[in-house]
C-alpha cells in the first residue's frame, strides 16, 4: 500500500484533485490518501497558508498529488506553491508537453520535456520594495559598486544563480534524458545578456554535458529565440532545461502547442520527495462550476503512478484518458471546437467516462 498526501489546494483545485483522486483509484492501485490543507482554507482555519502539518505529511508519505494554490498578484502574501517547493527542496520541475490525437492544436505529434529549476532564480522571493530605507540603501550600494544608475523610485527583485544548483538541475535534465530514451538536451537562458547569472547556467550546462557526450546531443538556446523556434519547428526539441522564470514562461508556451492549460501534466521532484501537480493554476473564475478540465490533473496522476513504479496503473490510466480526448464528445468545453458546444460535459462527468474506459 502507497500513502500519498493529498493537498486539493485553491479554485477549481479541489474539483481537479477529486478527479484525478478518483481516476487513480480506479486503476485498482492501492494508495491511502492523507488528505491536508493549503492556501486559503488554511489561512481561513488555522491563520496560516502553509500549515507544518502539510509540509510535516510530504516529508513523511515522500508523494503528493497538489491542487494549484492562488497566488494574489503584485501584492499580499507571496506563493504558497513556490514556498512548499522550496521548503521540501523539490528543486526539479519537470513537465512533459506531449500531443494527444483529438485535442485540437496548431501542430501535431509533440514530444517535449520542460526541466524547470525550481528553487532559485527571480523566485527566490527577495524583493525590495520602492521607496523603502533598505531598498534606498541598496540602490546607492549598488550604484557605488557598479558605477550604474537606478532610478530612484524602482523596486528591485534579486536573480541568484548558483553553479550548485544549475549542475543539478542539468545534470538532472540529462539523466532524466537517459532514463526515458530521449535524445537531446537543451539549456535555454539569456547568457549574452545576464552574463554572471544565465552565463553561469550555461556555462555549467556545458561542463555537465561532456559528462554525456556521445550519449545525449546537447544544444544551446536563447530563451527569446526558443519561443519563436518552438511555435515554428517543436519537432526540433527534446528535453529543455531552463532556470526557474523561462521555465514557467516556456511551460506555458509549450501547453499552447498542445492544445492549451487543461491537458498539461507536471510534477516536481527532489532527491527525497514528489509532488504531483498540473502546470495550470487555480482559474478562480471557474471555481465550483464543475467546468474545466480535470485532464491535466489526471495526466499528473499518471505521472504520479509511474513515480511509485505502478506502471501497469500508469498505463491503463493514460490509455483511459487517450481514448477520451480521441472521441472528443465527453470532454470538457476547452477541447470542443466551438466554446459554447452545448455537448461538452463537466468535470466530474469527463472523469467518469476516463473511469469507465479503465474499467472496461
Ligand atoms: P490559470 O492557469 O489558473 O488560468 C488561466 C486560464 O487558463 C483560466 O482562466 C482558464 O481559461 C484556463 N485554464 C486553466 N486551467 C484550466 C483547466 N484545467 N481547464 C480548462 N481551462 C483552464 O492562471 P492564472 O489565471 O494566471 O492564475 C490563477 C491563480 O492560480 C493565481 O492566483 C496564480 O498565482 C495561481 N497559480 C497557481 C499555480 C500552482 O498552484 N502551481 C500555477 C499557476 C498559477
Amino acid at each position: 500500500m502507497h500513502k500519498v498526501t493529498l493537498i486539493p489546494g485553491d479554485g477549481i483545485g479541489p474539483e481537479v484533485t477529486r478527479a484525478a483522486q478518483r481516476c487513480i483509484e480506479a486503476t485498482g492501485v492501492d494508495i491511502s490518501w492523507e488528505e491536508v490543507i493549503a492556501g486559503q482554507e488554511a489561512l481561513d482555519k488555522h491563520g496560516e497558508l502553509l500549515p507544518q502539518k502539510a509540509l510535516d505529511s510530504v516529508r513523511k508519505n515522500k508523494v503528493a498529488l497538489k491542487g494549484p494554490i492562488v497566488t494574489p498578484i503584485g501584492t499580499g502574501f507571496r506563493s504558497v506553491n513556490v514556498a512548499i517547493r522550496q521548503a521540501l527542496d523539490l528543486f526539479a520541475c519537470v513537465r512533459p508537453a506531449k500531443s494527444y490525437s483529438g485535442v485540437r492544436s496548431a501542430f501535431k505529434d509533440v514530444d517535449l520535456v520542460i526541466v524547470r529549476e525550481n528553487s532559485e532564480d527571480l523566485y527566490a522571493g527577495i524583493e525590495f520594495e520602492e521607496g523603502k530605507k533598505e531598498t534606498l540603501g541598496l540602490i546607492k550600494q549598488i550604484e557605488e559598486y557598479s558605477g550604474k544608475k537606478i532610478l530612484p523610485g524602482s523596486g528591485i527583485s534579486i536573480k541568484p544563480i548558483s553553479r550548485s544548483a544549475s549542475e543539478r538541475i542539468v545534470r538532472f535534465a540529462f539523466e532524466y534524458a537517459l532514463k526515458y530514451g530521449r535524445r537531446k538536451v537543451t539549456a535555454v537562458q539569456k547568457a549574452n545578456i545576464m552574463k554572471f547569472t544565465d552565463g553561469l547556467f550555461l556555462k555549467v550546462a556545458r561542463e555537465v554535458a561532456g559528462d554525456y557526450a556521445g550519449k545525449i546531443v546537447f544544444e544551446e538556446a536563447l530563451v527569446d529565440n526558443m519561443c519563436m523556434q518552438l511555435t515554428m519547428r517543436p519537432h526540433e526539441y527534446d528535453v529543455l532545461v531552463l532556470p526557474n522564470l523561462y521555465g514557467d514562461i516556456l511551460s506555458d508556451l509549450c501547453a499552447g502547442l498542445i492544445g492549451g492549460l487543461g491537458i498539461a501534466p507536471g510534477a516536481n521532484i527532489g532527491k527525497e520527495m514528489a509532488v504531483f501537480e498540473a502546470v495550470h493554476g487555480a482559474a478562480p473564475k471557474y471555481t465550483g462550476k464543475n467546468k474545466v478540465n480535470p485532464t491535466a490533473m489526471i495526466l499528473s496522476g499518471v505521472l504520479l503512478l509511474r513515480h511509485l513504479k505502478e506502471d501497469k496503473a500508469a498505463d491503463r490510466l493514460e490509455g483511459a484518458v487517450k481514448e477520451v480526448l480521441a472521441e472528443g464528445k465527453a470532454v470538457t468545453y476547452d477541447l470542443k471546437a466551438d466554446r459554447n458546444d452545448p455537448t461538452s460535459v463537466g468535470t466530474k462527468e469527463m472523469a467518469d467516462e476516463i473511469i469507465r474506459k479503465i474499467k472496461a
